[in-house]
């Protein structure tokens, strides 16, 4: 994916992107005909101040959810309007503290099955690209919804997961923690090895709060950030939706990337209507 044409209206600069899917697009976009081999490009504008911060900014803060795992065909599980998504019940009940405590091998199997969906997915090129921010910016802070590792995979080497990872568990226990390959299914152990107590998965689920440490430092670098992206995400979950707000009140320039608007569309200085891949490589060659 590479910029193939610039025009420089001030205060705005545009930008002619390679795009995966011309049909997907929203900006306007075009097909373009290149010693024989077509081009699918969109339209992208930026503006001269997120150029000038994207350049200058030492502290950049990059909150994820589930659209920029989309585009490696990760599925979301959440079925819609409280239907059944496994064995005939709704997300929130298969996925919840309360069937941890009365059934928790069914919700490993589910978890399993989570799992198993989840192996062939591969990082896709905004999560290559963000692995590479993390030696771009002086204090780079990756905050992830997503429990799907695909930001480790990719080479991000520290990861704020707030509702965990779906490769991790820990003993209900003595909270030892253990990490399984994606290959591991099902999964292992079943019992911790120190106390031989059940092992559960390490993602939050409903009717559990988030965890602290990794809450804390997201909430402290959010506060501290230049530059905030919420990406992939209409972050209106609670807390995760306060660390957008936190950046912005703590006077962070705030940039969405969301294919649709978003509730948090009217705090962002400034938002971008495509895919991730897509304005991230834009972004990228302008670092
Ligand atoms: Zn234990």
């Amino acid at each position: 994916m590479r910029i193939r044409v610039s025009s420089t209206a001030m205060p705005l600069s545009g930008y002619w992107v390679e795009s995966a899917l011309l049909e997907e697009t929203v900006a306007p976009s075009r097909t373009f005909d290149f010693f024989g081999k077509k081009y699918n490009l969109k339209f992208m504008q930026i503006s001269s101040r997120l150029q000038k911060i994207l350049k200058e900014a030492k502290r950049v803060c990059v909150l994820t959810g589930a659209g920029i795992s989309a585009e490696s065909g990760v599925p979301t599980f959440r079925g819609g309007g409280g239907t059944a998504v496994w064995k005939g019940m709704p997300f929130d009940q298969i996925s919840s503290a309360k069937m941890v405590r009365e059934n928790l091998d069914e919700v490993w199997e589910w978890f399993d099955y989570r799992r198993s969906v989840l192996k062939d997915c591969k990082p896709n090129l905004a999560h290559k690209i963000l692995a590479q921010w993390q030696d771009k910016f002086d204090d780079f802070t990756l905050i992830t919804q997503n429990i799907d590792n695909l930001h480790r995979e990719a080479g991000s080497r520290e990861v704020l997961e707030l509702h965990g990872n779906i490769h991790r568990s820990y003993c209900t226990k003595c909270n030892k923690r253990f990490f399984m390959s994606k290959d591991t299914i099902p999964h292992q152990p079943v019992a911790c090895d120190e106390c031989h107590s059940k092992v559960r998965p390490d993602v939050v689920l409903f009717g559990e709060f988030l965890p602290p440490s990794v809450y804390e430092r997201a909430e402290r670098k959010s506060m501290q950030a230049e530059l905030f992206f919420i990406i992939g995400t209409s972050a209106v979950v609670y807390p995760a939706a306060g660390l957008a707000e936190i950046a912005k009140f703590n006077g962070a320039f705030l940039v969405e990337i969301n294919p649709e608007e978003t509730p948090m569309t009217k705090l962002c200085d400034e938002s971008f209507r495509a895919r991730s891949s897509e304005v991230l490589s834009l972004l990228n060659e302008l670092l």
